[in-house]
């Protein structure tokens, strides 16, 4: 009996061999094209030398020493690298090991502003449904994925949700060309309700990942809310674990809006998965604020900064700028968008949408009225895996998107590597498997 305690207890899972480029292998001898870069993670694509080469070059100088001792010239030059790429405006970054850890760093360096200027009423932090921010218990309960906030809610320190601005489920029922962004209105009547002294931020993923994949605001409303949290003092934060680095076919999904937020996490792409890292990125007001009152960040984790994580994920960025592969994640992204536009003629894909590498298809039981799928189908999952029995991986979503039960968009994030042949292979191949179980619960 296996030892591991996996998610799934008593699943059984492939055992993977090795990873090249686009390709994961396991075992058995079976080849997977990863179309889901893992999770949204494996950006540069699987096994590039310079960045193991990197890795094992740092690791012959120092593994670890502790970020409240040491600095290191791999942790210098990675910040230096991410301002570089970053919204005009940004200072600073904070490390630390992932996604979950960089939200968190979010939550407390928001607080911490507030505090630093005096005003200490301030700490809600408003976020959005159908979002999701991290698995630890603060980022769940700012998160908005029902289904994975339940079992934990009386831990919670409940805090605001808002409705998410999605145009093709409008949760008021309205018109994108005469809705007057209700949904971004709705932010200011709930700082208003909670009392704007009592309010520290505002959270949201400009482009939604897996709970919602790749639903993307106009940029109006992007301005509108940046305009909200000035009037009231309250931080504008992203997420950009899923989206940063490249995935929207830019270096953040903040530079599709033109708006430039007060803190950024990060993740994900970051490391590439070539090792755990993630990071907040600082807007200048906050770093001045922090210098000239208390000089202190509250905050640390064990392996925050450390060289080996740093070093490899410089190495991913500049390997990313030398080879134009966010430009490329822009590219592919158009071609890959159109391909998947001809599900749209299927009965069960009520919309295809996504920027960049960062695409998705929403199924829908009618696509007249858009009523999503049952949970319990498990539509989305029984594609994704008569995909993967084939050999592509893509990631079914978390049930809720349509309405915080029900609807399930399937993220498509592949490697920003990934060729218009393999595109032509997921494409053929989604087609097949969406048919196939449309058929199948017909029956
Ligand atoms: N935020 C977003 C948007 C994510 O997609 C994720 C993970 O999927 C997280 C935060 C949490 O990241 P991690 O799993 O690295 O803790």
């Amino acid at each position: 009996m296996e030892k591991v305690m996996y998610s799934v207890v008593e699943k059984k899972y492939p055992v993977v061999e090795y990873a090249k480029d686009m390709y994961v292998y396991d075992t058995e001898g079976r080849k997977y094209l990863d179309c889901a870069a893992g999770i949204a993670v494996a950006n540069i694509g699987h096994g590039v030398e310079d960045v193991i080469n990197e890795i094992y070059s740092q690791a012959k100088k120092a593994t670890f020493v502790y970020g409240g001792t040491f600095t290191s010239n791999a942790r210098q030059k990675l910040a230096n690298q991410i301002i570089d790429m970053a919204p005009k405006g940004m200072d600073k970054v904070f490390f630390c090991s992932g996604g979950s850890e960089a939200m968190e760093s979010v939550i407390k360096i928001a607080r911490q502003y507030h505090l630093e200027c005096g005003n200490t009423g301030k700490y809600k932090i408003i976020s959005r449904w159908q979002s999701y921010h991290g698995n630890t218990i603060t980022t769940l309960s700012v998160g908005g994925r029902p289904s994975w906030r339940k079992k934990y809610e009386p831990y919670f320190n409940e805090m605001p949700h808002i409705s998410q601005c999605n145009c093709y489920r409008c949760p008021y029922g309205m018109k994108k060309e005469s809705c007057n962004i209700m949904c971004a209105k709705e932010l200011e009547r709930i700082i208003k309700f909670e009392g704007p002294e009592t309010v520290a931020a505002f959270i949201i993923e400009p482009i939604i990942g897996t709970t919602a994949a790749a639903t993307m605001p106009p940029v109006e409303y992007i301005k509108e809310i940046r305009d909200i949290c000035d009037k009231y003092n309250v931080l504008l934060c992203y997420d950009e674990v899923i989206t940063g680095f490249g995935r929207t076919g830019k270096n953040f999904a903040a530079d599709h809006f033109g708006v430039v937020p007060d803190l950024i996490g990060v993740a994900k792409g970051l490391g590439s998965g070539y090792m755990p890292i993630g990071g907040v990125i600082i807007h200048k007001k906050i770093v001045d604020a922090i210098i000239n009152g208390s000089g202190e960040l509250a905050h640390s984790f064990t392996f925050a900064g450390n060289p080996l994580a740093c070093a490899a994920a410089s190495k991913v960025l500049e390997y990313m700028n030398n080879n134009n592969l966010v430009e490329n994640s822009r590219l592919m992204g158009e071609y890959f968008l159109e391909k998947l536009k001809e599900l749209e003629a299927l009965p069960c894909v009520g919309e295809v949408r996504g920027v960049g590498l960062m695409l998705a298809v929403e199924f829908v039981k009618d696509k007249k009225t858009k009523a999503p799928f049952k949970a319990d189908v498990k539509f989305s999952g029984r594609v994704a895996g008569y995909c993967f029995e084939r050999g592509l991986m893509v990631t079914a979503g978390v049930a809720g998107s349509a309405d915080g039960i029900d609807g399930e968009a399937m993220q498509i994030a592949p490697p920003y590597i990934i060729t218009k042949e393999q595109i032509d292979f997921a494409v053929s191949l989604l087609k097949e498997a969406i048919e196939y179980t449309y058929n199948q619960i017909q029956e």
